[in-house]
């Protein structure tokens, strides 16, 4: 039996940026991974890096505001080059009727504390995107937001995590949560691992779309499902030609260029989940509609050839925000789940506020992502299996 103070189940971004912010307050902490850090098909492995406050749910809106303000200085903090880029995110519209719509956003972007967001007309957008689809004629612009290297930033938080004295088991997968105590008060005391068990006086679940089945497990239903999300990249075209992130109002599609010239392509495209929910198959169509609506908003892409695709798992809550903190009646228990395509941007205020939350600091700005607001409570669940 091992013995720790905290357990992290997954070492994706989400756990790894709570193990990084738990070890510098110098708790202990065993993270327990599957497989190795960042790898296909986790979200942290396929993510389209975008760091991006507009169009959050407010509330989500502390975190990523706090997230935004730390990102310019991660590199910094972690020691690693993650591929931070803090080139701003264009939601951009193709109508005068979209156009109207965004001024109106706009504005509510900033009363929801994003102070940089403002509306740009056609010419202003064409500055910042010479090559810009002609029929976009105005453009809500939030500069602060970017993009970073979501398997670089993830592998960054572990290792800056395991420089500060956390421990890593990697190609471990954790096989169930260990209870005690009854229906209605139960304790959640560590967990059974491929290594042997664990004693742990405070447990974090943050094992992606997998959450669910550990979950399960201790009769607790997480109100999310797993989804197949996919990617392209097109082959390498001159760099400096896109510098924001954008994302059209009325089509499927978030754009970015890497640093190595590909242009990076998502937004929701779906692919389909293996049986064993451990793989997925890509779509064709995905990739044809993902790659038409890029190519209409940024001509250049059409130039290019599609490089390589994927698909991502990840786990979309029933509310479409991620559950994070504590579940009433499973004592000892936080979860950090649920991240529904949006997750990696607020790592990094993830990890910062559930350690704070572990640490018995009041953390207001996780209220609104609390599970309470949408788990049953312990009684109305099944009993653990
Ligand atoms: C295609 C795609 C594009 C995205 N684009 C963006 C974006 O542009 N901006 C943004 O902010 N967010 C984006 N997201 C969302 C973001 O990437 C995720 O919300 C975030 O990566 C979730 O991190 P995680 O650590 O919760 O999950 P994961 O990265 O999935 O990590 C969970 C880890 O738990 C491990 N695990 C699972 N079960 C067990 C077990 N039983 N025992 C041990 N280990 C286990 C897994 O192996 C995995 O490593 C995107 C997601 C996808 C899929």
């Amino acid at each position: 039996m091992t013995h720790t103070e905290v357990l992290v189940i997954g070492g994706g971004v989400i756990g790894s940026s709570i193990a990084y912010h738990l070890a510098r307050r110098g708790h202990q902490v065993l993270v327990v991974e599957r497989a190795q850090i960042a790898v296909e098909p986790a979200a942290s492995w396929a993510s389209a890096g975008g760091v991006r406050r507009q169009g959050r749910h407010p509330a989500e809106a502390a975190l990523a505001i706090e997230a935004v303000t730390h990102w310019p200085y991660l590199e910094a903090e972690l020691d690693a080059d993650v591929h931070y880029r803090q080139g701003g995110n264009l939601l951009v519209a193709e109508s005068a009727d979209e156009a109207a719509q965004l001024a109106a956003f706009a504005a509510q972007q900033r009363e929801m504390g994003f102070a940089d967001v403002r509306w740009l007309d056609q010419a202003e957008v064409r500055e910042l995107v010479p090559g810009i689809g002609e029929q976009v004629v105005a453009a809500s612009t939030s500069p602060a937001d970017g993009q970073a290297d979501p398997a670089l930033t993830t592998r960054a938080f572990a290792a800056a995590a395991q420089h500060l004295g956390a421990t890593y088991w990697t190609e471990t997968p954790c096989h169930a949560l260990v209870v005690s105590g009854s229906r209605g008060a139960i304790r959640i005391s560590g967990a059974l691992t491929s290594r042997g068990d664990v004693a742990a006086e405070a447990v974090v679940l943050a094992a992606g779309a997998w959450s669910d089945e550990l979950a399960a497990g201790i009769g607790l239903r997480l109100p999310m499902q797993m989804h197949a999300l996919q990617m392209v990249r097109s082959t390498p075209a001159p760099t400096g030609v896109l510098r924001p992130v954008i994302s059209p109002m009325g089509r499927a599609l978030s754009l970015k260029q890497l640093n190595n010239g590909s242009f990076l392509l998502g937004g929701g495209w779906p692919g389909d989940i293996a049986a064993d929910r451990h793989g997925y198959t890509l779509r064709p169509a995905s990739i044809a509609g993902n790659w038409a609506a890029a190519c209409a908003i940024l001509p250049a892409v059409g130039r290019q050839l599609v490089e390589r695709a994927w698909c991502g798992l990840e786990a979309i809550s029933a509310d479409e925000i991620p559950l994070i903190g504590p579940v009433a009646g499973f004592e000892g228990l936080t979860v950090a789940v649920g991240f529904s395509g949006h997750g990696f941007a607020i790592a990094p205020a993830v990890g910062r506020a559930v350690a704070d939350q572990l640490a018995g600091q009041p953390v207001p700005e996780l209220d609104g992502l609390s599970p309470a607001r949408i788990v049953e409570p312990a009684d109305a669940q099944p009993a653990p299996r």
